[in-house]
């Protein structure tokens, strides 16, 4: 049953060795069907958190969350109810129905309307300070392919006296926007609710955005080459109205971190705590893709939820003394904003000053074979030179960030303990320019992120997986066994 369903599914360069074949059936556990994508909240969620609490206790660790394993995270929801709500754009008498996920979309908050009704006015991208008049309407304009640091704030904030602002998703860049969206769903920690810059901000989806143009003496295609060659896009009136109606729906929900302790064997240093974390939410039911609808987040993020499991398993079985203690930290609700590391390090169960460092391990997809790994906040602290000690032995080269537009350092659950002062860092396996792993990198992107491609049915690389736990392994036993604990190095914004 194992060996067919795991032979059955990919295309495998290489046989995965047995520890690669263990790890593997615990992605299998976590990322089938049955998990239904492990949502926030969900039963297969309940379902994939009850596996991991059991593979902990089989391994020797001991309950470090509020009861037991578990670390309950009290979670607010406002959702979208897609087919309870309508939008028609109306020209001249003329009405076209829009679907809500597929044409367009909301970011949904409890002071969003529930309903509208209201022109439309392009004004290019987050340039306001236009001559057309936006009072009483909806601001449309184009959302570039990558969005850089304060650029965000403005290109979601409408300009005053407009009910609103709808940006066209960009069809470039490296992680194009999903269309059909997911769902339309916002969570925050209860009592913690996101401040939304706008009541009203909606998405289009750029496949159909030549609707929005139609009458108005300008084309999506013209407008959008125009703004790809950087050129200044035209301010101008669309003559076309919005009317819609959404149904929002609001909930508390709670959903459970997971917390367990593998105890240090050094007196003096068995009160520090390495923290090692991956993410077990996923995406859960959304919109069909290609007749499927389970976001099974294989690879984003229960294969490193799996090589948490594993590394206690070979931890225990090799009886390995380690001088500090470990905590193994699985948290929910990193796809909803980072909410479950956040709560955690609000709500640490170990003492604050005793946590030494994090290592986060988020999409670092074994997907081609293992030479160079990006480091999340390298250059940051010494855990950069405790990593490159032991990867550069193992012919891995280190990298910091090449692409920190991407903002990867803020997006994985590391962020949340480097603002409590923790050195954290992450990895991502990264191809060198030019080769075929290159394609292999941006082909993942551009069709299995955050989709139902991201399952146990894709291709991966048995011998990057076995090089990379076995590199993690040795990464924590020697942070763990180090006389001096990680620290910022000087200078570091993040050194408090
Ligand atoms: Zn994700």
């Amino acid at each position: 049953m194992f060996a067919s369903v795991f032979f059955g599914a990919a295309l495998l360069a290489t046989e995965p060795n047995q520890e690669t074949r263990r790890w593997w059936s615990h992605v299998q556990a976590l990322a089938n069907d049955g998990m239904e994508g492990r949502d926030t909240g969900s039963e297969g969620y309940r379902d994939a958190a009850g596996y991991v609490a059991r593979q902990f206790e089989q391994n020797g660790l001991k309950p470090a969350g509020d009861q037991g394993y578990a670390q309950t995270v009290p979670l607010h929801v406002v959702r979208l109810r897609g087919d309870r709500s309508t939008a028609v754009l109306t020209r001249d008498g003329r009405s076209k129905t829009l679907q809500w996920l597929r044409h367009i979309s909301v970011q949904p908050n409890t002071a969003v309307p529930r309903s509208i009704d209201a022109e439309l006015v392009f004004v290019g991208s987050g340039n306001y300070a236009t001559a057309v008049d936006v009072r009483g309407k909806i601001v449309v304009q184009m959302n570039p392919a990558r969005i850089e640091g304060a650029q965000a704030a403005v290109l979601s904030t409408a300009p005053s006296g407009a009910v609103g602002l709808l940006g066209i998703d960009s069809p470039d860049g490296l992680e194009p926007p999903r269309w059909p969206a997911q769902y339309a769903v916002a969570m925050s920690l209860r009592g913690q609710s996101a401040a939304t810059a706008s009541a009203l901000t909606l998405r289009f989806n750029p496949a159909d955005a030549e609707m929005l143009f139609e009458g108005s003496g300008h084309t999506y295609k013209d407008l959008l080459n125009l703004f790809r060659q950087g050129r200044p896009l035209p301010s101008f009136p669309l003559t076309v109205q919005l009317r819609a109606t959404l149904a929002i729906e609001e909930e508390n929900i709670q959903s459970d971190n997971l917390i367990a302790i593998r105890p240090g064997s050094d007196p003096a240093l068995a009160g520090e705590y390495v923290v090692v974390s991956a993410h077990l939410d996923g995406y859960g039911i959304g919109e069909p893709w290609n007749g499927d609808n389970i976001y099974n987040g294989a690879f984003d993020d229960a294969a490193y939820v799996a090589t948490l499991i594993e590394t206690a398993e070979r931890l225990q079985q090799s009886n390995a003394k380690l001088r500090r203690s470990i905590v193994f930290a699985v948290f929910t609700g990193e796809e909803k904003g980072l909410l479950g590391s956040r709560y955690f390090t609000q709500h640490l169960t170990v003492p604050r000053n005793q946590v030494v460092g994090n290592i986060n391990l988020d999409q670092v997809r074994p997907l081609f074979p293992l030479k160079r790994l990006t480091m999340i906040a390298r250059d940051e602290s010494t855990l950069g030179d405790a990593v490159r000690r032991v990867a550069e032995p193992m012919g891995i080269q280190v990298l910091a960030d090449q692409e920190p537009w991407r903002n990867l350092i803020r997006r994985a659950d590391n962020w949340n303990f480097m603002q409590i002062g923790v050195p954290a860092t992450g990895f991502v396996l990264t191809p060198e320019k030019g080769t075929p792993d290159e394609a292999i990198y941006k082909e993942w992107y551009a069709r299995r992120y955050h989709t139902p491609l991201d399952d146990l049915k894709q291709p991966w690389d048995p011998s990057a997986a076995a090089k990379f736990n076995d590199f993690f392994l040795r990464l924590l036993e020697a942070i763990a066994n180090a006389n001096e604990r990680p620290q910022w190095k000087s200078g570091s914004a993040y050194a408090k």
